[in-house]
């Protein structure tokens, strides 16, 4: 039914690089052998996912959506992909993504951009904005992407679908394409809290491969969703509101924190004063750590080479020059200027100064609360080629950085619609507090 679902609607949507058609009907035959037998049955089993991109799957493309990586088979599964696996997922696809999930529209794709299905004019968010699409057209029961300053949670309140990323070191980083190590997240899209529960209890938990994921066993989540949030203290962080914010986004937050009143939340104000740094700060450390990360595309070990040459500095300057695309050029840029002798304290330092005050302003919030509460965008979803400043594009996240900054967790719930495209709401909790902030999504739908 997936599969024929993405025929109708994958041409005017354009969520998949690739559709894994044959490999989805095998995967579901064996889930129907597995429920014949009734051995090794999960909650996963057998239900349609889509993948963003740049999670490795052993001998399936993982482009990232650039060209360098076109043609790039890994020879080995993410840790993510082999739990997903274990569970006897259906994977539908791989899904569109802005490049190295740089964008907050899909249109940074090398390939096409994604449309977002409640009005195919406009984007769907981004960097996950084809795993959003996919949820939301019906094409996958559920998405997995990667948030680094919002990726997940932005698409998400675009497309009107839940996006969970959970807390830093939760899950594995082990076969994730990396864009800002200190910062990426691979979460889950789902269409509802109850499933995001049981997509994110799939790939939480230590991992030997990743020296940065957390040794802690995953909470049980599914068991989390009592379907009451009495008595839980939720922050409504002041700063969170921002010139030029539609009225209707600021009205559906007003509507959503009073009918969490309603649910028996004891609701706070609280302040988050460093939250206006919050995008300058990201600004240098998620394309310093970038500009090392893609270091490694060479045209030696991986991926697209230019061969045109007998001169290697030549094949190396125009293998980066032809396989990257003009946003990650620009973060490349950016970021290895902001890690420069003589810029540095000036700049990555003073980041990260502001990233521990940050870190800090949460730590506060959450001695008082178990969750904070806010708009999850500061806009509906935009016409595709509407924000062509790069600068425009980067304040889109301005409510979900903070979060990856601090390392704790957030998830974007529907909250709404304004004139018929959705709005998204986030709640964030405190490192591993995932299982607060589901209860309160699902107990909110
Ligand atoms: N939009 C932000 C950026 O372009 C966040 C992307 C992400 O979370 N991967 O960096």
């Amino acid at each position: 039914a997936h599969l024929e679902r993405i025929r109708q609607v994958e041409p005017k949507v354009k969520a998949f690089t690739l559709v894994t058609d044959e490999l989805a009907l095998k995967q579901a035959r064996e889930a129907d052998r597995r429920f014949a037998s009734g051995e090794n049955l999960s909650p996963l089993t057998g239900i349609p996912i889509a993948i963003k991109d740049l999670i490795c799957t052993k001998d399936i493309t993982t482009t990232c959506s650039s060209r360098m990586l076109a043609n790039f088979k890994p020879p080995f599964d993410a840790t993510v992909m082999q739990h997903l696996n274990a569970t006897g997922i259906v994977m539908v696809g791989k899904t569109n993504m802005d490049e190295f999930a740089m964008g907050s529209s899909t249109e940074h794709s090398a390939f096409f951009p994604t449309h977002n299905p409640w009005d195919l004019e406009r984007a769907p968010g981004g960097s996950s904005g084809g795993s959003a699409a996919a949820v939301a057209a019906g094409m996958a029961m559920g998405a997995y992407g990667s948030d680094t300053g919002g990726s997940i949670r932005q698409p998400a309140s675009l497309c009107n679908v839940v996006g969970l990323k959970p807390t830093y070191g939760r899950v594995s980083r082990f076969g994730l394409v990396a864009f800002a190590s200190s910062l990426d997240q691979i979460g889950p899209f789902a269409r509802n809290a109850r499933d995001a529960a049981i997509l994110l209890q799939a790939i939480a938990g230590p991992d030997a491969s990743d020296s940065t994921c957390s040794p802690q066993p995953a909470q049980d989540y599914s068991a989390a969703l009592t379907g009451s949030i009495k008595g839980l203290r939720i922050g409504v962080p002041k700063e969170y509101r921002i010139e030029g914010m539609p009225e209707e986004i600021v009205q559906a937050t007003q509507a959503s924190v009073e009918l969490l009143r309603s649910m028996g939340a004891e609701i706070k104000e609280v302040s988050l004063p460093h939250t206006k740094y919050g995008i300058a700060a990201y600004y240098i450390i998620a394309p310093a750590e970038a500009s090392a990360n893609l270091a490694r595309y060479d045209g030696v070990k991986y991926g697209y080479s230019y061969r045109d040459t007998t001169d290697m500095w030549e094949a190396m300057e125009k293998t980066r020059e032809n396989g990257f695309g003009a946003e990650v050029k620009r973060r490349i840029m950016l970021g290895t200027f902001a890690l420069s002798a003589g810029y540095y304290d000036a700049y990555y330092k003073q980041a990260e100064k502001v990233r521990s005050l940050i870190t800090q302003d949460f730590e506060r919030a959450f001695k008082d609360c178990d969750a904070l509460v806010s708009p999850a965008t500061p806009g509906v979803a935009f016409k595709l080629g509407e924000i062509s400043d790069p600068y425009q594009m980067y304040l889109q996240d301005v409510f979900t950085i903070p979060a990856n900054l601090a390392g704790i967790c957030g998830v974007s719930i529907p909250g709404g619609f304004s004139n018929g495209l959705p709005i998204g709401l986030q709640l964030l909790g405190n490192a591993f507090a995932e299982d607060i902030i589901l209860r309160i999504a699902d107990t909110f739908e």
